[in-house]
């Protein structure tokens, strides 16, 4: 049982439940196998060799291929896969699968890394670090099914999906933390409260100081700049109160991760 066995078992687990729901319940279902996906509005922390790899390029550094980089990849742009779930979930057949949906255009990480660096015009070097243990030498949808059944095939190319991608990453990666704040989490979000990811700092430099709704953390001195604090019926309240009213859905989160701790003053590093 190796171990990501976990993750292979848990989806095949899924799969199971849900057909037996199917046979035995007559619940309407439909079966998706999801493979690499790609696009805008992924974090820019989340490990996965997309992110991993623009945000290396734009930045200038090194870009960290696991093992010699002969393994294999398909990326399917996110639009794509949305208009493959959405054909699924509307197909008038029926057709409940198990489906594949991926963009089956194959490429190693290697020739993915060279891409991305030649793209961004970066200076980056690629190093080599240590192969995670089951990391698959290839995949590599095979879409016939989902032509067949729902008459769906990817649309975006590598070129045109990977540009999105790095233009989305640079605007994030540049924009300062008000106005990511405002300009694009809120007029996009639209929430109720933000909070930080970075309670600590709160908690040590001004003890006793409250979460802050819209807080921000702007360098990494771990300065931080509040709006305005909490208040609930003109009341200061505390972290813990609003975790419980977070948990009992009184109050309404955007969980946006951005990730990247610690950066340079005026960029978001993290909203959570
Ligand atoms: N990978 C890499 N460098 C990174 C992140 C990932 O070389 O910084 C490799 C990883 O070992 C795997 C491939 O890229 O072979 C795709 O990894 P990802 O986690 O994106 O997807 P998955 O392994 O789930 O297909």
């Amino acid at each position: 049982i190796g171990i990501r066995s976990c993750y292979d078992e848990g989806k095949r687990c899924a799969e199971t439940l849900m057909m037996d729901y199917h046979r035995q319940f007559n619940v309407d279902i439909r079966i998706v196998r999801i493979f690499n996906t790609y696009g805008p509005n992924m974090a820019l922390n989340d490990g996965r060799v997309v992110s991993n790899f623009i945000v290396q390029a734009l930045e200038n550094k090194d870009i960290t291929i696991y093992g010699d980089g002969t393994q294999t990849r398909s990326f399917c742009y996110v639009s794509d896969l949305i208009d493959g779930l959405i054909k699924m979930m509307e197909n008038p057949q029926h057709f409940i699968g198990p489906v594949n949906l991926g963009n089956p255009q194959e490429t190693s990480i290697l020739d993915f890394a060279k891409y991305i660096i030649s793209l961004t015009n970066s200076s980056s070097k690629i190093i080599f670090k240590e192969l995670p243990s089951d990391d698959p030498v290839q995949r590599k949808p095979n879409i016939e099914l989902a032509k067949k059944e729902l008459n769906w095939t990817p649309k975006i190319n590598a070129e045109e999906g990977i540009k999105n991608t790095i233009n989305y990453f640079e605007k994030v990666l540049n924009i300062s933390a008000e106005d990511y704040i405002d300009k694009f989490l809120i007029a996009k979000f639209n929430p109720k409260a933000i909070l930080t990811g970075f309670n600590h700092t709160f908690g040590k430099e001004k003890k006793g100081t409250p979460e802050l709704i819209k807080a921000y953390s702007l360098n990494k001195k771990f300065e931080y700049h509040c709006i305005e604090p909490i208040k609930i019926d003109g009341e200061i309240v505390s972290s813990t109160k609003i975790r419980e009213l977070i948990r009992k859905g009184d109050i309404e989160t955007a969980n946006i991760y951005l990730g990247r701790s610690y950066t340079i003053k005026s960029k978001v590093i993290g909203v959570d």
